[in-house]
């Protein structure tokens, strides 16, 4: 497990500067850019990644649809992928921890958070698609007997999968491991500022027997890569984690181009709805904050927006408050810190002006609210909480993705509702009651892609996540996932 000496170890390592993973091997960018990865622990340049062009994602794709027609995956059978994918799940283990060091260092996220949630999770996702995949039956159709109606799931070819910063590991493997695992060919486009993880998966899939040109990785910029990516005429499905903002333009570059398919996981401002009746209001409130701090806020389901019953609200706002100041906020690699470093410079400075426009809205600052640690050249920021939040406020109204949580008051469960539903937004939402009635009610009404009774956060891969509204259309984990990278093709025999 993981103790402190064998982290300091691997804290200052080398990282060279990273080529694209393409065709089984490095590749540098076609015109040789390079871009420079910040680390948020200390604000210096950990290395540099290939700044790729249209023309890497070009080579990419190629190899992969070569991949995919040939056959050397495609048509394996499913108890061979397995193995590829099982040896792989044992291979990240192997690595998990200088998986989760390097990804500390690359996003900034606490190492306890990423060894678990990154480096561990991925294991698990590509051991659970793995052992799915030769459990998966067509069908026979009811049919006349003159007819057999057969229903196969087939591969997609080309799968584009585009990711977002805060948690690579875990959310690339939630695409990549049944992609692969249902048969197709993968490009993936880390996050700019956190691609070193998913190289390092690519090599060690390659490791483990996945074939060269499967499971490519190009580095880069949304704005070329992912674009190129996304307006591929020979990709055939998206599968995306990010902001709304890139998700339509996801979806005018699929219109624009060859109509691919779009599995969009997009953002949230998740209501957390506490009644007066909850069952142990002290376990509320400590769940709570973790449920929006942890990660520096940086999680899509984060309880963003915390909504209490009038009778509770000063007293669960206080104790509450008493939480958040009580986390170690430090270096995310001190197995002591909490909560370790917000990502950037950039998602820093928009953490703080959200709390400047909350204030200028009427909003009370009640904990936080400030850059911390600035002497270690670190991106680090109090855990916030502004009370007084109206649902006209843009604090109510936008995602964050930071530190700072929204407090507003209701006075019974239709306001709840009312309040709950009144955003853009239906990623997740926490119910905290003891009756049984209301909170079947709530599950019923609140529109969300999870609704958490009585915890916040930790559902496992064996349930779905997605978003309602806009917060997306596609599902990761569980069986379902599976679902979007297969085709329902339809065989109709004459007998
Ligand atoms: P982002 O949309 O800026 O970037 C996500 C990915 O899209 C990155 O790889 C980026 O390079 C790429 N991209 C950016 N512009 C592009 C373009 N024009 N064309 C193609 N690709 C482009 O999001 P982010 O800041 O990296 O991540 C934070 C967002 O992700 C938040 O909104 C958060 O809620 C969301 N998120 C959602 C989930 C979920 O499961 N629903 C999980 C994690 C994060």
């Amino acid at each position: 497990m993981l103790n402190q000496a064998s982290i300091d170890a691997l804290r200052h390592a080398a990282v060279p500067p990273q080529s694209h993973f393409i065709g089984g091997k490095r590749a540098p960018a076609l015109d040789g850019g390079l871009l420079d990865v910040v680390s948020p622990i200390d604000g210096r340049v950990l290395t540099q990644i290939a700044d790729g062009s249209a023309a890497d994602v070009d080579a990419a794709v190629a190899t992969a649809r070569v991949a995919f027609e040939d056959g050397r995956w495609s048509r394996m059978a499913p108890a061979e992928r397995k193995k590829v994918l099982m040896r792989l799940g044992d291979l990240i283990e192997a690595h998990a921890l200088e998986l989760a060091v390097l990804g500390v260092r690359d996003n900034g996220t606490e190492i306890n958070m990423a060894f678990k949630a990154e480096a561990l999770s991925a294991a698990g996702t590509f051991r659970y698609y793995g052992e799915a995949i030769d459990k998966v039956y067509g069908q026979i159709a009811p049919t006349a007997d003159s007819i057999l109606g057969l229903v196969h799931h087939a591969p997609v070819g080309v799968v584009g999968a585009i990711v977002p910063w805060n948690f690579p590991l875990m959310i690339g493997s939630w695409k990549v491991a049944p992609a692969l695992a249902a048969g197709n060919s993968v490009v993936l486009k880390p996050g700019e500022t956190a691609s070193l993880t998913l190289l390092r998966i690519a090599e060690l899939a390659s490791e483990a027997g996945v074939p060269d040109g499967v499971f490519n990785v190009v580095t880069g910029r949304g704005a070329t890569v992912g674009e190129a990516l996304a307006l591929h005429m020979d990709v055939d499905i998206l599968a995306f984690t990010g902001s709304g903002a890139t998700g339509r333009r996801l979806l005018e570059y699929s219109a624009r181009s060859n109509l691919k398919r779009c599995y969009l996981e997009l953002g949230g401002k998740s209501p957390n709805v506490v009644f007066a009746d909850a069952p142990d209001l002290g376990q509320a409130a400590k769940v709570s904050a973790a449920g929006i701090f942890r990660n520096s806020g940086q999680v899509c389901v984060a309880g963003s927006r915390l909504l209490v019953q009038e009778d509770v609200a000063e007293a669960f706002v206080a104790e509450l408050t008493r939480h958040a100041e009580a986390f170690t906020v430090g270096d995310p690699l001190d197995l002591g810190s909490q909560i370790g470093a917000v990502h950037s410079e950039a998602q820093l400075a928009a953490n703080l002006d959200f709390v400047k426009t909350a204030e200028a809205e009427g909003a009370e600052r009640r904990s936080g609210g400030e850059r911390i640690l600035a002497e270690t050249g670190g991106t680090y920021m109090q855990p916030t909480i502004m009370a007084g939040v109206k649902e006209t406020d843009t604090l109510f109204q936008k995602e964050v993705f930071g530190p700072i949580l929204a407090v507003t008051p209701f006075k019974d469960e239709d306001e709840a509702v009312r309040l709950a539903n009144g955003t853009a937004f239906g990623l997740a939402a926490g119910v905290w009651t003891a009756n049984l009635s209301r909170a079947h009610r709530m599950i019923g009404r609140i529109r969300s892609g999870v609704v958490h009774v009585n915890t916040y956060g930790g559902p496992d891969l064996t349930v779905p996540l997605g978003g309602l509204k806009q917060s997306g259309n596609g599902h990761d984990k569980s069986l379902h996932a599976l679902e979007k990278y297969t085709d329902l093709k339809t065989a109709w025999i004459q007998l």
